[in-house]
């Protein structure tokens, strides 16, 4: 395929969360090589009118050409420990462009002279060309490799990811890295009604997940905003799938902003597929043990907290005082970053220095206000802990 390579000269590499973290994706720090993308899925959101990528979205491709220079500068600067995460919703950093390019592996080198975590999120093999720094990068700071992947059929992968690697090549990426220790991930988004969804076809993938073993599991269902990306993707089913063209059109007939489906489907199949998670044992987040250490103290309880929100109610537990709980710590977080983000000399370390202290001294439920959660973040904070996200257990 060809494609036209359009150089950009940018003024800023990274995006910053500096005040509540993003506690999905875990991003505090965030770049991207590249926008719009070869790829070319069906059902990219980068069509969308919302994120306005200019020309022909597979095919105009812009290059960050002096991205790693202003890496290596910002990242000297930047003040808080936290992941950075290597992706976008509307670009792959590994897409075809980057044999050529090799803007990800000069970025690679320049995040293996610093101190942070990394994780990429991509559909495409081409990053096992970058093993060896992202396998070194690992044992010195962390590195999580966040693969795209929702079907096992690769005929159905070709229709609607032609351009991105097979179905093969990213479970032989999955587990090329994880022979050598690197954790793994799925972002399984996202899964097509009537096609990618079917409970049995859900098994299988998760069957195959489980045996390399991956460590968590994100997931989603298709959002098609109404206008560009909707009308691409309505095209794509009226050739390749006539026969489910107004089953779709039922679906997504609210023409909502979001994209989203119906709220009855959505219900159902988040069901479904949160049960099946559950039955494998596959953790819908981030699990603890993977980013504990690796951030401030302050925003691992912050991203503990909200996961714990989601765990407890997906397994029926009433959340109303851990909500409360937690929209306080976010209010005091909120103050405390706020004073940080004004004083360029103050150090983090002194937000996590007073944590520790009002645990030690019970301070911190005045914060809570929630004995039970309080005794339980104690064990986190002061005993260096972790919260086992299958079992819901200390450990
Ligand atoms: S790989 Fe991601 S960014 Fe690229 S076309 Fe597919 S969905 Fe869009």
């Amino acid at each position: 395929m060809s494609i036209n390579k359009h150089f950009k000269i940018i003024k800023k590499a990274i995006k910053k969360h500096t005040q509540l973290i993003d506690t999905y994706f875990l991003i505090k720090y965030a770049f991207s090589p590249y926008m719009a993308c070869e790829h070319g899925c069906k059902y990219c959101d980068g069509r969308a009118e919302k994120y306005y990528v200019a020309g022909d979205f597979e095919k105009d491709i812009i290059i960050r050409k002096n991205l790693p220079e202003l890496l290596s500068l910002e990242l000297k600067k930047l003040r808080e420990p936290g992941l950075i995460f290597i992706g976008s919703g509307i670009s792959d950093a590994y897409q075809p462009i980057e044999k050529e390019e090799k803007l990800m592996r000069e970025a690679a080198k320049i995040l293996l002279k610093f101190n942070f975590p990394v994780a990429v999120m991509t559909k495409s093999s081409l990053i096992l060309r970058d093993l060896d720094i992202w396998s070194e990068l690992n044992k010195k700071n962390g590195f999580i490799l966040m693969l795209s992947l929702t079907m096992l059929d690769d005929k159905v992968r070709n229709t609607f990811e032609p351009n991105a690697s097979s179905v093969e090549e990213r479970l032989e990426t999955l587990r090329k890295f994880k022979e050598k220790g690197i954790p793994v991930g799925i972002s399984g988004m996202p899964f097509i009604p009537f096609i990618t969804n079917k409970e049995k076809d859900l098994r299988e993938l998760l069957t195959e997940l489980k045996s390399i073993p991956v460590d968590f599991m994100f997931y989603g269902s298709l959002t098609l905003r109404p206008g560009c990306q909707k009308q691409f993707f309505m095209k794509v089913i009226k050739e390749k799938y006539p026969n489910l063209l107004q089953e779709f059109k039922v679906l997504y007939g609210e023409d909502r902003a979001s994209g989203s489906p119906l709220k009855s489907y959505s219900h159902e199949f988040f069901n479904t597929i949160s049960k099946l998670l559950m039955e494998f044992e596959i953790p819908t987040q981030i699990p603890h043990y993977l980013y504990k250490g690796k951030f401030s103290l302050y925003d691992e309880i912050f991203i503990l907290l909200n996961h714990m929100t989601e765990l407890y109610k997906s397994k029926g537990i009433k959340i109303n005082r851990l909500l409360k709980a937690l929209k306080n710590y976010s209010n005091w977080i909120l103050e405390e970053k706020k004073y940080f983000n004004r004083r360029r000399n103050l150090s983090y370390e002194l937000i996590e220095d007073k944590i520790r202290h009002r645990f030690k001294t019970g301070e911190f439920n005045d914060v809570l206000q929630n004995e039970k959660l309080f005794q339980f973040l104690k064990q986190i904070v002061l005993e260096e802990k972790t919260l086992d996200y299958n079992k819901l257990k200390i450990v």
